[in-house]
């Protein structure tokens, strides 16, 4: 397989050092972006320089109408699950990391995930994204039979529609073996795409050391079938603007040897966690440095979905949501076996997990809030259940496509949660954003078709009606 490094590290360095601010060039790339246009790394660099609070502005208001042109005004939730923390590796920055003695490792039995999975369920949770660290134990066959035990678990309408991984990169046979189990998108995050800097965090003899390994995770993915793939960094290890222009790189070369660029990106901050001091990390990334590189990301990148994490606090999230964030986690537990446990919100033992989850608000609040902001909370599975996934994902990414499928799934799995899942509050304030987002549909047969579903929802107790 072509070990290729698509990362060029004197390209990169050359633009963070010599991009300056230049308002001319600023406006000229965001006219192209409102053409939905993807950006090169140097139109990248150059907005990765803007420092002036007016272009600032302009930056956020831009980010704001692509995803809206793109994306509409639904936010997709998820939930992830962690099945198990045993992990070979050492990386620095985490708290399951081999060396940590003090950390209690779990791997979940298959009734213990069952218990998990009905919880999930009984919350209104329909997408998950499993979690494993890096061990032999956590081989293809064993994240497969996983999957399935997520899928073939229900409890009355509950039910998981979409299975998403977090794991170590797989051989391509490995690929193969997962993808049959009929997963959605497999993740895996570079952490950082700086190489001396992935050599700081990884130490040398542990398997994540080798970072092409990992970098060339998704080609590998991609050959064994896997079409939607998830890549991110984890920011805090190296400056900021160098990930972005990493994340570019990678989406590039994907979109140009695959045909499909990734479906999604996660941009996590490090977060406390068990052995881990924070004053190691010289890097670590301001709130206005996030900001700036969701939005900057929303540019580059218009058709792939950007992913926020309960890593964030409310209040960040309440204000980098409106950037061009597609995906949101919501209730999350990280303990092994944590959503069984009925602990308090804020108890969290960090022996037990990753990292400290910053937004601890349960899924019924989240959804008010969204409600509360006028976005949609979708829990749709439809494109992957329906085979648009990949490149034909992409082709559907066009206008029309969020009418015709986004806002009309989003609304149907918004009734499915208020009408089985949902307190009374958030049941009366979600009926009322159904009514006022059936208000801007036109009148006509799509709009009927929407209203049609609603009532077999409400009155007959039919589910997952998708389009
Ligand atoms: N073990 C696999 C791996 O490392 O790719 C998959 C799961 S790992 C549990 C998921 C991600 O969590 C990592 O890729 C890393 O980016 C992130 N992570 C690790 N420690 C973190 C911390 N202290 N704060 C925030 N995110 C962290
Ligand atoms: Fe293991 Fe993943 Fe944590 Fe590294 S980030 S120590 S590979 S679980």
């Amino acid at each position: 397989m072509n070990q290729e490094n698509f990362i060029n590290e004197d390209l990169i360095q050359s633009l963070i050092a010599n991009t300056k601010e230049d308002e001319s060039k600023v406006r000229e790339i965001f006219a192209k972006s409102k053409k939905k246009e993807p950006l090169t790394l140097e139109e990248t660099a150059q907005l990765l320089a803007i420092r002036s609070p007016k272009l600032l502005e302009e930056l956020y208001q831009t980010a704001r109408d692509l995803k809206e042109s793109v994306y509409g005004n639904r936010i997709v939730l998820f939930a992830p699950l962690y099945i198990g923390n045993y992990c070979i590796n050492d990386c620095k920055y985490c708290g399951f990391r081999r060396s940590l003695r003090t950390t209690v490792r779990k791997t979940l039995t298959d009734d213990e995930l069952r218990a998990e999975l009905l919880n999930l369920e009984d919350l209104g949770h329909k997408r998950l994204i499993l979690v494993y660290g890096e061990h032999p134990q956590y081989s293809p066959e064993f994240i497969a039979h996983t999957v399935r035990i997520a899928y073939s678990t229900k409890k009355g309408n509950g039910e998981i529609r979409r299975v998403n991984i977090n794991a170590a990169p797989l051989t391509v046979e490995g690929y193969r073996i997962v993808k049959a189990a009929g997963i959605g998108t497999f993740q895996v995050f570079q952490e950082t795409y700086h190489q001396e800097t992935y050599a700081k965090y990884h130490p040398a003899g542990t398997q994540k050391s080798d970072y092409m390994w990992r970098l060339t995770a998704m080609d590998r993915a991609f050959e064994g079938g896997i079409d939607d793939m998830g890549i991110g960094a984890l920011f805090g290890l190296y400056d900021w603007r160098f990930e972005v222009l990493g994340l570019v790189s990678h989406a590039i070369h994907l979109k140009e040897r695959f045909g499909v660029g990734p479906h999604t990106i996660s941009f996590p901050r490090i977060q406390p966690a068990n052995g881990l001091n924070e004053a190691d990390l010289p890097y670590r990334v301001t709130d206005d440095q996030f900001k700036q590189l969701v939005a900057v990301l929303r540019l580059a990148v218009p058709y792939t979905g950007l992913i926020m994490t309960a890593r964030e606090n409310e209040t960040i999230r309440n204000e980098v949501i409106e950037f061009g964030v597609s995906q949101i986690d919501s209730g999350t537990k990280l303990e092994i076996g944590g959503y069984q446990e009925k602990r308090e919100k804020n108890d969290q033992e960090l022996n037990r997990e990753q990292f400290q989850v910053g937004d601890t608000r349960d899924l019924d609040e989240t959804i008010r809030w969204l409600v509360s902001r006028d976005y949609i909370p979708s829990f749709c599975t439809s494109c992957y259940r329906r085979g648009r996934t990949g490149e034909h994902f992409m082709e559907y990414a066009i206008p029309g496509f969020i009418k015709e499928f986004c806002t009309p799934n989003a609304l149907l799995t918004l009734a499915e949660y208020l009408e089985d899942y949902s307190s009374p509050r958030t049941k009366e304030e979600g009926y009322k954003l159904i009514d006022r987002e059936l208000a801007k549909i036109p009148e006509g047969e799509r709009k009927n078709g929407i209203i049609e579903r609603l009532k077999l929802i409400r009155e007959s107790g039919k589910r997952d009606l998708n389009y």
